[in-house]
């Protein structure tokens, strides 16, 4: 990880300070959390560790280190800074995107399963009806079979269309079940809730008090 210290608004660490450059130095943790590699990144006044000026040097919190003339840089808070949840963020959009396509996909879908189903007692009758029309004349056995048709396919067409709308709650359970596991805060992993992407892209940053990831790069 690099941290990037500096007056610029771009600095992952922003120093407002007259004697502090545009980009003054970075941090880099290259021997674990707790040593970090500081540099001078050609800085109009200096960089200081325990009051000697340096261009590269090891430090840890212990040390006073100092950017210009008197600007104290305080590692913890610099570390604390270091927030930015930015590109994991981003990643969700598409988490969010697919869950309301895929539930929109099978609420719709089993509308028009269900909907068939229950047209079915409506359409069988009158099919039948043709039928016996066309065919049935004189032939009673065929009336009696057209008739139990007639009569039973109703409770079939109701039967299987509630057997439908059964199967929903639970497909959308799933659904719901694997998007809050998906759908969390890449930083502390509390469940976002099901609100859009774009509007939490307005709040900037993660709401649990302990946590504070940064979503969106300022
Ligand atoms: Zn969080």
């Amino acid at each position: 990880m690099v941290i990037n210290i500096g007056k610029a608004e771009d600095n992952d660490f922003v120093v407002d300070d007259p004697y502090v450059s545009r980009h003054h130095a970075c941090l880099t943790n290259k021997c674990g959390e707790d040593q970090w590699l500081l540099e001078d990144l050609g800085s109009s006044n200096g960089t200081f560790v325990n009051g000697t000026q340096v261009i590269k040097k090891y430090v840890t919190q212990k040390d006073e280190i100092r950017l210009g003339n008197t600007y104290l840089l305080d590692l913890l808070e610099v570390l604390k800074s270091k927030n930015d949840y930015s590109k994991e963020f981003a990643d969700l959009k598409q988490v969010y995107d697919k869950y309301i396509e895929a539930k929109v996909k099978i609420q719709s879908s089993n509308q028009f399963k269900i909907r068939i189903f229950q047209s079915l007692p409506f359409a069988l009758p009158g099919i039948v009806g043709v039928i016996i029309g066309f065919l049935g004349k004189g032939s009673h056995e065929l009336f009696a079979i057209s008739l139990f048709i007639a009569i039973c396919a109703p409770t079939i067409g109701i039967y299987l269309g509630a057997k439908q709308s059964a199967k929903v709650p639970q497909l959308l359970q799933d659904l719901a079940n694997q998007f809050k596991i998906d759908y969390v805060c890449p930083k502390c992993g509390t469940f976002l809730g099901e609100i859009p992407w774009e509007s939490l892209r307005k709040r900037k940053q993660c709401p649990v008090s302990s946590c504070k990831a940064k979503w969106v790069k300022e």
